[in-house]
This record gives C-alpha cells, structure tokens and sequence, in this order.
C-alpha cells in the first residue's frame, strides 16, 4: 500500500484499547466510526499494520500511524468484493464506480472531454444462437404471447416422442423459463462451449468490426486503422437458459488519445451496420481431433438478435436509449451474477460436488457436462474451473483502451477526496510540514489478521450500526 492508506487513521480521536474486551462507550464510538468508514462492508479486512515517514535528508524516522491505536489493535478496511451476493455494500460502490465509468465514456466527464457526447456511439447486444427449443417468455409490445404454440401434431413431437409445444403464456418468475423442452434435444454439449468461447468469440467480433468498417466506407484497413477506433464497454449476463450474452456501448473515435470525433461520414448507422456484418461474420470452429474424442466438432458464433441501437443524448421519442438508462443498465448487469438456488458459489473439488448439488436439473446437466468436457488432458481443460459458472470463465465487465476512465482512477479520486476532507489544509508529515513525497518517504507495513468480524456479537452490532446510519440515510457513505 501506499501513504494513501493513511486516510483511514482516525486521526483526533487518538489512541485505545479493544473495543469488545472494554466496552467502554468512548471505545465504541470509534469503532463504530472505523466501520463507518469502510461504507459498512459486511466482511472487512483487519488489517495490522503501521505508517512511518523518513527524512530523506536526515534518515531520521517518524511514526504517522499505527494500528496500535485502533480498537481492538486493528484497521477495517471494506472487502471491495463486487457481487452482490457476498458484500452488499461493496459492491454497491462497485455498481456506481460502472455507472460512472460507463457515462463518462457517453456524455464526458472525469478528465474526458464533453465533446465525447457527439461521437457516434451504440448500444448492442450479442446473443448465442438457439441450442434447442426452450421455455421462454415472448411478447409483442406489452402483450405476453404463447411460449411455443404449435397446431400440427407433428411438429409437436420431437424425435423422442416428447410435446416439444407449450401454450403458456410465462410469468416473469416462471422456474419453467430457459428450461428445455427436451433435455434430449438439446445441445447441452454446445451451451456450455459456446459460455467457454464467448470471450473468443467476442475478441474475434472486435477484429473483425473495424474491417467491416473499412470494407463500408470503401478504405483500406490500413487507412482505417490509423483514422478511427472503435471503443468500448461491455458486460456479460446470463440469460434464463443459462447461456450469457453480451450488452456493449461500442463508439467511434479519431485514432489516439484526445478522444477527438472520427472522420466524417464514420456515423451512428454505419456503425450498426458493421456491427450486425462483423457479429454475423464471427465463427470459431473446434474440434474434433484425436486428442479430445470426447469435444463434439462444432462451430460456434453469435445469434442473429444483434439489435444495434444508436444511443442518443436527447429523449425525443420515448423509444430511444438515453446515456442514463444504458449507463444504469451496465452497472445492473456488472455486479448481478447468476443467482439461483443451490447453484454453487465456488469452484467444484471433484465428481462427487456435481451429485449433490441443489440447482434446477437443466443447470445441473451444464455442470456436469462442463465437468466432464474438462477432463484433464483434453481441450477444455479450464472447464472444470468454470463449472460452476456453466462454462463461462469470463469477467462481467471488460473495456477497452480508452474508453473512458479506469476503476483506478475512480478508486483514487475517492480516497483523495477524502483526504481532502480529512485534512482540508492539506496533509502534513510528523514534522509538521506540508507533506511532499520528495522531502519524505512513507514506509507502510500491513499483514491481514483476518476478514470479517471476529465474533457473531461483533458482526450484530456492525449490522445494527448500518442499520442506524440507514435509518439516517447516511449508507453506504464512503467505502473505498
Ligand atoms: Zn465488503
Ligand atoms: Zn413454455
Ligand atoms: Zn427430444
């Protein structure tokens, strides 16, 4: 860590013993602020630890904190884990650092220029094809329509003799959505290939956008490649089958690093047009070789729902996407996993984990055919490690180069914003001079003692702590 650590040393309020073996109020108080601090993080890192500044032209060394001082001898510090599922609070923080980050990219901002909000920018989405019918809610402007109605008798059987036709018209919560309507027939082989691939496939989909763009505009990919960039950000979500899809804002801009527009006629509708081509045109074909008899051969690639839509900065019709809603959409889907019951939250140890787990039956076969394609020695390897995500191995939310700012960068803005309110005449040294890295070097030294509260009746009155600062809508106020 670095001297910014240093931020979260309570400063005034000085030195004290452990707040749960003397309870005495004053200890309380400051521990219910060191908790505070961390925007009530359901599982803090304890960290031990000490800051101390040396004279670079003396050597001599100062202490300018020490955990020593900290109830309980220790630092809170927030988790920072971004699901939902493990940290609320944390990965609240993460969900507006995704908001931030995807609208600055749109409309400017944080360093980017406001100039940014007239690049032609769109909104798209990357589907799988269809692996085999399943349950799935239809509609047709706000008119829910019948999951699979199929008249003739014949087309309601399928090569196993099952009624592949469903005249349900689906509720949202339907456990049914997603579920094949034969398990026979479907291709569960591809499903789970297709989450293992979908970071290929969409690496292949950005190399093939700017050739679509070159061959549209009739230039040489060389020529393309030193005018005009296609930036993005997108996010991985898990449809109802279990199978993820890609939303992405996909924008263009001159070549380099001043975020100027492209070269004229480089539009929104252009670029849709390309990215329909190039999502079409992505194919990556695997297997089958001796090594892996057990790796179907087959060609992957993208569904034909791609869905282009040109994002706009005024709302003029009602119908259009506005930087807020795709901003908010993002930071939904990037802190959102696949949250099913018994779907295991951490990676499979053996065979034996795939008999008792508790999810739907049609997740159940996704693990267990990701299971057994990743048998050591074959191709799929990494599968096994992905099981419980069904294949996908992915992260949620990936960006290009200069789409706009970084995690990082949101992340020290905070922390130096509350510098800035801990010490609104600025920060000083043990000497008491303004603190400046070239007259001194911070040394820090942190070991974790451990994550979470120690005890239950710690962890109680953490949570009746948050509960209190809710009430005051004080939460989750800083987290870092
Ligand atoms: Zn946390
Ligand atoms: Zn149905
Ligand atoms: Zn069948």
């Amino acid at each position: 860590m670095t001297a910014a650590s240093a931020t979260f040393a309570p400063g005034p309020e000085g030195p004290g013993a452990d707040a749960t073996a003397s309870d005495t109020p004053d200890d309380f108080t400051r521990w219910e602020t060191q908790i505070a601090r961390t925007g009530y993080c359901i599982r803090p890192v304890r960290l031990h630890g000490r800051i101390d500044a040396i004279d670079l032209e003396t050597g001599e060394i100062r202490p300018m904190y020490s955990t020593d001082g900290e109830p309980g001898g220790v630092l809170l510090t927030p988790c920072g884990n971004r699901r939902e599922t493990v940290c609320p609070p944390c990965s609240d923080v993460y969900k507006r650092d995704a908001r931030q980050l995807v609208k600055t990219g749109l409309a400017g901002g944080k360093g980017i220029p406001e100039t940014i909000i007239e690049h032609p920018c769109v909104f798209t989405t990357l589907t799988a094809p269809s692996f085999g019918p399943v349950h799935s809610r239809r509609k047709r402007g706000k008119t829910i329509l019948p999951c699979r109605p199929r008249r003739d008798a014949k087309q309601r059987r399928c090569p196993h003799g099952r009624d592949i036709s469903c005249a349900i018209r689906h509720h949202e919560n339907d456990p049914r959505l997603g579920r094949p309507l034969c398990p026979d027939c479907y291709d569960y082989d591809a499903a789970v290939l297709f989450n293992a691939c979908a970071g290929e496939l969409w690496r292949r989909f950005t190399i093939n956008l700017p050739r679509r763009l070159a061959a549209l505009t009739g230039v040489t990919q060389k020529w393309l490649h030193e005018h005009v960039a296609a930036r993005y950000v997108k996010v991985a979500e898990y449809q109802a089958r279990g199978v993820v899809h890609y939303h992405a804002v996909i924008r263009l801009d001159a070549r380099g690093e001043n975020y100027q527009p492209p070269p004229h006629g480089y539009t929104a509708d252009l670029l849709c047009e390309a990215i329909r081509q190039a999502a079409a045109a992505v194919r990556l074909v695997l297997g089958p070789d001796a090594d892996r008899p057990d790796m179907p051969a087959l060609a992957l690639g993208f569904g034909a729902q791609t869905d282009p839509r040109p994002i706009r900065h005024h709302n003029t019709t009602g119908q259009q996407l506005t930087v807020q809603a795709v901003a908010n959409y993002i930071a939904k889907y990037a802190t959102k996993t696949l949250t099913v019951p018994g779907l295991p939250d951490h990676r499979l140890r053996d065979a034996l984990d795939t008999e008792h787990l508790t999810c739907s039956q049609h997740y159940r076969q996704m693990i267990i055919i990701a299971w057994r394609l990743g048998r050591p020695g074959a191709c799929g390897e990494q599968l096994r490690k992905w099981a419980h995500m069904l294949g996908f191995g992915g992260h949620f939310l990936t960006k290009s180069h200069r789409y706009s700012v970084t995690f990082g960068q949101l992340r020290k803005a905070r922390t130096e914003h509350r510098r800035a309110q801990h010490h609104p005449d600025g920060e000083t040294d043990p000497w008491d001079r303004p603190l400046d890295d070239t007259v001194v070097l911070i040394l820090t030294t942190w070991t974790v003692t451990g994550i979470g509260y120690r005890t239950k009746a710690e962890a109680d009155l953490a949570m009746a702590a948050a509960a209190r600062a809710r009430e005051h809508d004080e939460w989750p106020t800083q987290a870092a």
